[in-house]
């Protein structure tokens, strides 16, 4: 990694836009924005202080390409850790190539994907995870994705995994040095201590390797599949609670996002109905094929509603069915069309020991709770309560693996197993863990993220 280049890259989306800020960051990043920019008053930009603006022209030789606001960061305080200077420039197509083509020939290199946010690593202003987090930060869409990404920004469960990584470090440390007095049967790592330490580990690796099945579709929205026998009101229901949200979003002055087909944002988390087609037609004859479809959909759900007609299923009816549908999927059951049910048949429902919500999708009665369902069943509790989330694949993928291995160093444990044999598990489980935070790394894992 050639870390003495100056790179320059558009900050902003390409395109016109009122502004568009160009980024540079390097060793020679004021030295070579000085080449191009006049400052109104003559200032020198090397002689300002950091994190101060001041207003000039970019200039190519004697012409003028743009009037803009260069700001100055300087090293170690900026966003990379190197010097940094942006210009805010107006946000036309042909300024911003021109001014980042007269940058690349005074000296700029083009700057790689994300590697603004590798410096910044490299140079120890962020931890790996952080970095990442960046990534999720900028494509965050819902409060619920958002959240997540801004807890990985500022720590999250990595500050945890760093601590138990250092104490577990000193205890391999400890056990090595026995293997150095091996003769004199000394035990400087207290085999109780130990064991307790790796306990913790165990636990919070358990926990986070859990919470990835919510992080994950919290992250990236949630799948849901409506089923549910022909008539039991499925096409109504999703048209109740797509509308209700079309309403609430269209009424927001200056929303010009398009709601995206079928999804719809309850309390900033993302739903997704999939596969809707049979629904949103209901003359669609697939819709009629029943189970099989139905189990087709649950295959690609996280959450699926079971709906049915309570005016023509009982209760030991529905449970039949709902054998039908061996799935990992959450469950939620819902008995439609109450507003024409006898009250003997509604007793019914409170009495079965399965927990059923009742609606009605046609008189829009009790959506509310069934979305309060959705948000339980989606996990909003450990968000709201700052549980530490996984959202990442790769830190999923290292607690597996780290977690493997602290299993083995438990069972070297419980076998009484000599200290050289626990240490090589030991170093095998710090390695990974460090991984996550990027304590251990190496170019092609930096180049992967
Ligand atoms: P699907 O085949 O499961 O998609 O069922 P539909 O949504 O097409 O509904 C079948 C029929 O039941 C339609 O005539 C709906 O108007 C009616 N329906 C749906 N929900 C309710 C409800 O809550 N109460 C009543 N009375 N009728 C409903």
């Amino acid at each position: 990694m050639i870390q003495n280049d100056t790179i320059v890259a558009l900050a902003t989306p390409s395109g016109p836009s009122a502004i568009a800020i160009i980024r540079l960051s390097g060793k020679d990043a004021i030295k070579i924005a000085s080449l191009v920019f006049n400052s109104v008053g003559s200032k020198k930009l090397a002689n300002q202080k950091t994190h101060t603006v001041h207003l000039g022209n970019i200039m190519d030789g004697d012409r003028v390409i743009d009037e803009v606001l260069a700001t100055v960061f300087k090293n170690p305080k900026s966003y990379t850790g190197e010097n940094v200077v942006e210009f805010s420039c107006h946000g036309s197509s042909y300024i911003q190539q021109e001014i980042i083509q007269l940058l690349l020939r005074k000296g700029c290199r083009m700057a790689t994907a994300g590697e603004f946010t590798l410096q910044a690593f490299l140079n120890g202003k962020i931890d790996l995870s952080q970095a990442e987090a960046v990534a999720d930060l900028i494509a965050s869409d819902s409060k619920a994705s958002h959240q997540l990404a801004m807890q990985q920004m500022r720590g999250g469960f990595t500050t945890e995994i760093e601590e138990l990584r250092k104490q577990l470090l000193d205890f391999a440390s400890l056990i090595e040095l026995e293997l150095d007095f091996s003769e004199e049967d000394i035990e400087f790592a207290s085999r109780n201590d130990f064991q307790k330490l790796i306990k913790k580990t165990t636990l919070l690796l358990k926990n986070l390797i859990d919470s990835f099945s919510t992080g994950n579709v919290l992250k990236n929205g949630i799948p849901v599949a409506i089923i549910g026998r022909p008539n039991s009101g499925k096409s109504t229901l999703l048209n109740v609670l797509l509308n209700e949200e079309r309403a609430i979003v269209s009424n927001v002055a200056g929303t010009t996002r398009d709601a995206i087909e079928d999804e719809i944002t309850i309390d900033g988390i993302r739903f997704r109905f999939i596969d809707t087609a049979g629904l949103r037609n209901t003359k669609d004859e697939i819709e009629k094929i029943g189970v099989e479809k139905a189990l087709e959909k649950l295959k690609n759900s996280a959450i699926y509603i079971y709906l049915f007609d309570i005016t023509e299923m009982n209760m030991n009816e529905v449970k039949t069915e709902l054998k039908k549908f061996s799935t990992t999927s959450r469950q939620l059951i819902v008995a439609n069309k109450i507003d024409k049910a006898s009250k003997s048949i509604l007793k019914t429902i409170n009495k079965d020991a399965l927990s059923v919500i009742s609606i009605s999708a046609k008189k829009k009665e009790s959506i509310n709770e069934l979305k309060n369902s959705l948000l339980n069943l989606a996990g909003k509790g450990a968000l709201d309560k700052n549980h530490l989330i996984v959202t990442n694949s790769r830190h999923y993928d290292i607690l597996l693996k780290s977690l493997e291995e602290i299993i083995k160093v438990q069972n070297g444990i419980d076998q009484n197993l000599s200290g050289d044999l626990l240490a090589i598990d030991l170093r095998q489980a710090l390695y990974y863990l460090g991984e996550i935070t990027g304590k251990v790394s190496n170019d092609d894992l930096l180049g992967n993220i």
